[in-house]
């Protein structure tokens, strides 16, 4: 059997005086939201999944700043990220030890009408995702909106890390009716963007690229974390607009997220892409902290 969930409520998410502490550890399975919570109502709210690996969060600085910026985004009320970090220590330290977790920091708009954001953090044990990270089938999907989103319908959202992703695990569904296991959007103009959870990350000999933010992608701390580690050994990282067969022409290609970390695409849509493994336990290494 798995372990125990850890639920920490956040009352004083905007560093707002909450009556009494401003987090506190919660029953795990006990009701805590009401039914008018808008993020429940309108998949109106915000949040970010960390990696916590052998106890040690990787990137909780840079997730904490998107959080900041999703709530700028949505118009929500600042959240103190200061409040935040210590209560996710605590849902973190409060959790039996296992390798990896998975912690959800998550800040709706709150009851209709009241202006108050709901938030809490919940860390649970990951997924076993090591046939993942040994490779994964993609299916080239669009996602119905330009490459131009963000400059012409910011309203739009794209590139903020809402609650609203009911789209995209509809999507991975269509993927897995395909025989494959995630996602590549595509844009109506033609470009490669990101996974339904993930960033892609394409080499092209010995320069690495990512999906420009302009294509209205979300910012990745995963890719950022590679390519630093990229860039420390001597290759070249930028963004760069890519179509699918472009992919498909390259020397490799991966899809980076929080918590299933790296998985190299093995196969879009069916067609075969190269996959290097000691670089991808490389990636993997460093984005677990090793
Ligand atoms: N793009 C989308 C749409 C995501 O939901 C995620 C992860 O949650 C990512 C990219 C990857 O972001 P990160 O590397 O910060 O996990």
């Amino acid at each position: 059997m798995s372990a125990q969930p850890v639920l920490v409520l956040v009352p004083g998410v905007t560093g707002a005086s909450a009556d009494g502490a401003p987090f506190a550890r919660a029953d795990e399975a006990a009701a805590q939201l009401t039914v008018i919570d808008l993020g429940v109502t309108r998949g109106d709210g915000i949040f970010e999944t960390v990696g916590v690996f052998d106890g040690a969060p990787q990137n909780l600085g840079p997730h904490l700043r998107r959080l900041a910026r999703s709530a700028e985004m949505l118009e929500l009320p600042a959240p103190d990220l200061g409040i935040l970090e210590e209560a996710f220590a605590l849902a973190v330290a409060e959790h039996e030890d296992v390798p990896e977790l998975s912690v959800r920091v998550v800040m709706t708009r709150g009851d209709e009408g009241t202006g108050v954001p709901t938030a809490w953090i919940h860390a649970r044990e990951s997924a076993d995702w090591s046939r993942e990270r040994a490779g994964i089938r993609v299916s080239a999907l669009s996602r119905g909106l330009p490459s131009t989103v963000v400059a012409d319908s910011p309203w739009l959202l794209a590139g903020a890390k809402t609650l609203s992703y009911a789209g995209n695990m509809s999507a991975v569904r269509e993927a897995k009716r395909r025989g494959d296991d995630d996602v590549l959007f595509v844009s109506t103009d033609g470009y490669a963007l990101e996974g339904p959870t993930s960033t892609l990350l394409v080499r092209l000999g010995e320069t690495f690229v990512t999906t420009p933010l302009s294509a209205g992608v979300l910012q990745g701390t995963c890719v950022a974390s590679v390519f630093e580690m990229l860039a420390a050994a001597g290759r070249t990282t930028g963004e760069k607009l890519l179509t699918p067969a472009e992919v498909l022409a390259s020397d490799g290609a991966w899809l980076l997220s929080s918590t299933r970390l790296v998985a190299p695409i093995t196969h879009l849509d069916g067609q075969e892409l190269p996959v290097d493994a000691e670089l991808t336990a490389r990636l993997l290494a460093h984005l677990r902290g090793a």
